[in-house]
């Protein structure tokens, strides 16, 4: 059932041209989970076919030179664009949780005497088990302060843990889970004013939002390139850090590729300028090559109409929502205030993992089931439309309707 209200905002959507960019080979597959994988730009399949034609095939090692060691950089510095950033002060290398580490065993060894690294329980896992490890291999004497979160969906009291001991604060910055998004700004300047470093984690707010960690004077961030930038499955992510700061930092990991001259080979480290210094090694040049398509496709849609239409799309999945499911005992799991909200939309049922499984595997719907009852329901604003949601809607209600769900095994599948 499409109604005239969901075609209407379709037909006025400044951005509905942007889908034919994206590969979809099944018109009816409704794809709601831009914020875990991206879909892919038809671009990054012409720039990964060049890039191993004439690149790898052609040039063998000479396109090091020519083109790839570039890369890094070149692509930092579009997504700096992206995240309010200066040319120079953004790298393209390794996973997020790689640069995560990178960046906060930097930050702790630039604040001695600092003890304390403060979080909250609605940042992603792998961040705060990579703070667990570096608190152990840094020899215990940091404590982490996990804020808990009075509700799953909304921050606890994260400035009272910020005092004189406080090296670090880190958080994500839209919450994967319930979608709530941090105030970047007032944080960042709680957090200075208590004397500690900032690190934000970005993956589920680039390319979602316009972002601005210069006006906010973040110190530290790192996101994910495989999400709503379309960069490809394990496409490396990126790192910031604020240009004054650069010159006095050294990586933890300090490979070849960070050093001053790599290819002079010396015996001893001697950090490269800048933000380069916190390359590693080599860098996966294919996965980096494609992230670039997607990225262009960002900045020529322009990060205000991404976010009005990402607004306008999660309000519009909540009044479904809000018609459609509440009356079936499904709850809202994200926030109702739109400048809260991020671009996914959490919808809690008991039956949640059940229902996740029948929707993917008798509705052609994709969104995908967070621990422990969260199906979330990603708005990605180039290429979801208005009709597409609320079909999704409308699949919700007739799996429990008819209970379509019940059929399905309550164990977990090891991916979700
Ligand atoms: C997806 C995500 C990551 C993923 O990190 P990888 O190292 O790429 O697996 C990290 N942090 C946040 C907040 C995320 O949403």
């Amino acid at each position: 059932m499409t109604t005239a209200d969901a075609l209407a905002l379709d037909a006025q959507d400044v951005l509905a041209p942007f889908r034919a960019e994206f590969a979809i080979d099944d018109p009816s597959l409704i794809y709601l989970d831009g914020n875990s994988l991206g879909r892919m730009p038809l671009r990054a399949a012409s720039l990964l076919m060049q890039a191993a034609e004439a690149q790898w095939g052609s040039r063998l090692v000479r396109a090091w030179g020519e083109e790839w060691i570039h890369k890094p950089r070149q692509l930092g510095d579009k997504i700096a664009k992206l995240i309010g950033a200066e040319p120079g002060e953004v790298l393209v290398a390794d996973s997020t949780s790689v640069n995560f580490y990178k960046l906060v065993a930097t930050a702790l060894e630039a604040k001695p005497g600092r003890t304390k690294i403060v979080t909250d329980d609605l940042n992603f896992p792998s961040d705060l088990y990579i703070l667990q490890g570096l608190v152990r291999t840094l020899g215990g004497k940091h404590e982490i302060s996990r804020v808990a979160s009075p509700d799953g969906l909304t921050p606890g009291d994260i400035a009272s843990q910020l005092d004189s001991t406080a090296a670090l604060l880190t958080l994500s910055h839209t919450a994967f889970k319930s979608g709530y998004v941090h105030d970047m700004a007032e944080l960042t300047a709680a957090a200075h004013a208590a004397g500690a470093f900032v690190l934000w984690d970005l993956s589920h707010s680039v390319g979602a939002m316009p972002l601005d960690v210069k006006a906010a004077n973040a110190d530290f961030a790192v996101g994910c390139t495989y999400k709503y930038l379309n960069g490809g499955p394990g496409a490396p992510a990126f790192l910031y850090v604020r240009k004054n700061l650069q010159e006095k930092l050294t990586s933890p990991i300090c490979g070849w590729f960070g050093q001053d001259q790599p290819f002079d080979l010396a015996l001893d480290y001697r950090s490269a300028p800048g933000i380069n210094r916190f390359m590693a090694g080599t860098p996966p040049m294919l996965s980096m090559i494609a992230i670039e398509a997607g990225v262009d496709l960002l900045l020529e849609a322009g990060m205000d109409r991404i976010r009005a239409k990402s607004v306008a799309q999660t309000g519009f999945l909540i009044s479904l929502w809000e018609t459609h499911l509440a009356p079936l005992g499904v709850t809202l799991n994200s926030p109702r205030d739109a400048s809260l909200r991020g671009s996914h939309v959490s919808l809690g049922h008991a039956e949640a993992l059940r229902i996740d499984q029948a929707l993917i595997e008798e509705m052609n719907v994709i969104p995908d089931f967070r621990y422990p009852d969260n199906i979330r329901f990603g708005v990605a604003p180039l290429y979801t439309s208005f009709v597409e949601i609320e079909e999704a809607v409308m699949r919700f209600r007739r799996v429990l309707d008819e209970g379509i769900h019940l059929k399905y095994s309550v164990e977990k599948p090891t991916v979700t």
